[in-house]
């Protein structure tokens, strides 16, 4: 393979792992760098010193309505179906979260059904014809109390604003449930990849038209001085999959991007620590919530592994902020990179978004075919992805 590839993607994460293998298979070189030593991004999964298959930056449970996404994801793994459950602390009770008909039973000790819900939350509900924060979109749901008690101490944390100084975006991924239905998510499509992300992305990234190198911080490499004279990192076009911000030097200041120390544990000899895959704590401790992994993955052992959440400013970026201002900073870098016309900006940091990971494999599938339109002379690559089709 040539020295200068046709793309360069920085980011082995979601979107720049799909970019690369869809590049790949229409025929282009691709070099994929990371700064970290490992692929898979965020999503990365790795077992633990005891054996337990763990998230080290977080839960990640795949849930989509795209049969496209699944249908492309599935040439690369089989699946296991799993519906992620969630429960809340209140008081000293553990209570399904999203607030559905047995949340408020047992908060409140009603005998509530699905004839009487919608009744109750209009007792208590504050009636807003367009919210337009977080507190809003809450308020106009539940009321004062049941915001008071699920959803403004963990917001507070979370992300160290008041659910008032955010996005109405941000609480509405939590609905409001008028059944008993107690999964978190209720995508037609809900289940993790058999064999773990981390395998996942090495099937994706297996292909002879893809370089990988890890351990490479691009912006590092090109504040440095090889940057000139070595073609290491040359390509025609670059996929950018970073922080936006960091990419033009913070040039209109640093946009806030919320990050979170995870605090993992191992407890041998206990098989099950938890009841549910995550419990969330909008009112005690400082960390926002518990999850036990081996809901997640199915894993069998003797022991299990948990991780507890401590959002904080400091670290990775993680979340970007969802609030005005820092969506009309992000629009001015969004302006700047229009004009590299060789750069394509693209994911959860470099787009600012809240986005999902169906959502990252969405933006990165239609990112991957405006780049290939930039090279029309190539011709489609015989190592499709069909070939690969892993079967359940
Ligand atoms: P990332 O995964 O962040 O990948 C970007 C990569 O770029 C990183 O590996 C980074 O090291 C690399 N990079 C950055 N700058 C440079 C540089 N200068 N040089 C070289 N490399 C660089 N989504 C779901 O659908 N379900 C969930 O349950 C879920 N849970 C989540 C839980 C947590 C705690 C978090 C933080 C996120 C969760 N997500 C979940 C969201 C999911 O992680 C993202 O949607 C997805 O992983 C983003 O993919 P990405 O490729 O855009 O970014
Ligand atoms: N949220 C809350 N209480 C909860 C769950 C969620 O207040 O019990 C709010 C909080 O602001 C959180 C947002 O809803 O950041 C989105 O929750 P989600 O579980 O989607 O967050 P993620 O998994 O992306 O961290």
């Amino acid at each position: 393979m040539s020295t200068v590839h046709d793309v360069l993607v920085v980011g082995a994460g979601f979107s720049g792992a799909v970019v690369a293998e869809r590049l790949a298979c229409s025929g282009l070189t691709v070099l994929v760098i990371d700064k970290r030593p490992h692929i898979a991004g965020n999503a990365y999964d790795v077992k633990d010193k005891h054996g337990v298959l763990i998230h080290p930056y977080g839960p990640h449970i795949f849930h989509t309505n795209s049969d496209a996404i699944v249908d492309y994801l599935s040439a690369f793994t089989a699946w296991r179906p799993y519906e992620h459950r969630v429960l809340a602390k209140a008081g000293d009770a553990l209570v399904p979260i999203p607030i559905n008909i047995d949340t408020v039973n047992t908060v409140y000790g009603l005998a509530l059904d699905e004839s009487t819900i919608q009744d109750f939350y209009d007792s208590v509900r504050q009636p807003c014809t367009h919210p337009c924060t977080s507190e809003e979109v809450v308020l106009n749901a539940v009321g004062q109390d049941l915001y008071e008690k699920f959803f403004r101490g963990y917001t507070r944390k979370q992300w160290g604003l008041d659910p008032s100084e955010l996005a109405a975006s941000v609480a509405a991924r939590i609905p409001t449930r008028t059944n008993h239905d107690d999964r978190y998510f209720t995508d037609r499509f809900q289940a993790m990849p058999k064999d773990g992300y981390t395998r996942l992305f090495e099937r994706m990234l297996d292909h002879p038209l893809i370089d990988v190198q890890l351990g490479v911080d691009y912006l590092a490499y090109r504040r440095s001085s090889k940057a000139e004279s070595s073609n290491a990192l040359k390509a025609l076009h670059t996929v950018f999959t970073g922080p936006i911000d960091a990419y033009f030097d913070h040039c209109y200041g640093p946009l806030p991007y919320r990050s979170i120390r995870f605090e993992h544990q191992h407890l041998p000899g206990i098989p099950n620590f938890q009841p549910v895959g995550t419990i969330n704590f909008p009112n005690d401790f400082e960390y926002t919530r518990t999850t036990e992994f081996k809901h997640l993955t199915g894993q069998t052992h003797s022991g299990t592994s948990i991780v507890r959440e401590f959002p904080t400013d400091q670290g990775d970026p993680y979340y970007p902020v969802p609030r005005p201002e820092n969506e009309a900073r992000f629009k001015r870098y969004a302006a700047l990179a229009e004009q590299e016309v060789d750069v394509t900006f693209v994911g959860r940091l470099a787009q600012y978004r809240y986005f999902n990971m169906d959502q990252c494999v969405g933006a990165a599938l239609k990112c991957a075919q405006g780049i290939v339109q930039k090279f029309p002379q190539q011709t489609p690559n015989i190592h499709t992805t069909r070939a690969r089709r892993h079967t359940a």
